[in-house]
């Protein structure tokens, strides 16, 4: 028996998936609507015309809003969407499924300040800054190698200051480490990255030097362990195993401390329809899962792995989800 399980990472927005997530041991997740490339474009030429466009990204992800609030406010959803700290801990306390609506990129802002308040009435608590590519608020991974050391722009600023004052999660996962900088300097809240690990361990540009891992730590932040093998393991084409995943859990922990570590699996496929036109647009068609979790479905495996690494129940309370419920405490209102 441990805490509660709670995801910085996931793509599975319908309310069969909510369903499996708890019946797994999922009491609640970061939910990314989109995220800045279109993935569900019809066609690949229509993916890449969008690639740095900004056009309908916004609506995009007020569609998928809007459908996981109606899907939520239906009693059988058994799920509640989090605005504030007491809704995580009221959904724990009725046995609901906990959704933290949140966005994997910035292009949904546009370059319109007022649309981080708009948001936030719409429910939104999250917005990890970057995907792999830069937009108005920020370089990412991809720019970091660019003469300069692109960071956070002025736009960016103001985004991480409103978001400090409204209550929502800053993430920067995918963003240049100049960029992570910048934001580690000004934010007054504790931030995220929600889907990352190791670079030592394993060198992808998603992945945190140890500096890094530091100073997350140091900001009361939270890096979520990706599921996805190239990143557990730092090469492509071979599948990663749960031990893999347990040793970027005891190195992140090591560097950076137990209070730093979450989970942020990142699961995306699942959903045929969706599933179709992400493998194609954006060319991933070798991605694996690490084996025994290739889904929420499969969360449990990982806590007798925890164990068998040497992690006690205090510690992997905090790993599977009390690190994460903290930051929440931390940035959401009351
Ligand atoms: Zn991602």
């Amino acid at each position: 028996m441990t805490g509660p399980v709670y995801l910085a990472h996931d793509h599975m927005d319908r309310a069969e998936d909510f369903k499996r997530d708890f019946a797994a041991g999922v009491a609640g997740k970061i939910l990314h609507l989109t995220i800045d490339s279109w993935i569900e474009a019809p066609t690949r030429e229509e993916y890449e015309a969008a690639y740095y466009s900004y056009d309908r990204y916004m609506e995009r992800a007020l569609a998928v809003a809007a459908r996981v609030h109606a899907s939520a406010v239906d009693p059988s959803s058994n799920t509640r969407i989090v605005r504030c700290y007491s809704d995580l801990q009221a959904a724990s306390r009725d046995g609901q499924f906990a959704v933290i609506l949140g966005n994997e990129g910035g292009k949904i802002l546009g370059s319109d300040i007022s649309l981080v308040d708009a948001w936030w009435w719409m429910g939104l608590r999250h917005v990890q800054f970057n995907w792999a590519m830069r937009n108005l608020i920020g370089a990412s991974q991809s720019n970091e190698h660019e003469p300069g050391q692109p960071g956070l722009t002025k736009f960016g600023v103001e985004v991480v200051k409103r978001m400090n004052e409204l209550g929502m999660i800053v993430d920067v996962s995918h963003s240049a480490p100049q960029t992570i900088c910048d934001v580690l300097r000004i934010t007054k809240k504790p931030i995220l990255n929600s889907h990352s690990g190791s670079r030592k361990i394993a060198d992808k540009q998603q992945n945190l030097w140890d500096e890094q891992i530091r100073d997350m730590a140091d900001n009361g932040g939270v890096i979520g362990v990706h599921f996805c093998s190239r990143l557990v393991l730092g090469i492509n084409n071979k599948q990663a195993e749960i031990s893999d995943v347990v040793r970027q859990i005891r190195y992140l922990v090591d560097v950076g401390g137990i209070d730093v570590v979450g989970l942020g699996p990142d699961w995306v496929l699942g959903n045929p329809e969706r599933d179709r036109t992400y493998l194609r647009n954006t060319d991933q068609t070798d991605i694996t899962w690490t084996k025994g979790l290739e889904h929420s479905g499969e969360i449990s495996n990982l806590i007798p792995a925890l164990v068998h690494g040497g992690f006690n129940g205090s510690e992997i309370d905090q790993i599977v989800g009390g690190n994460l419920s903290r930051l929440i405490k931390d940035v959401l209102p009351a």
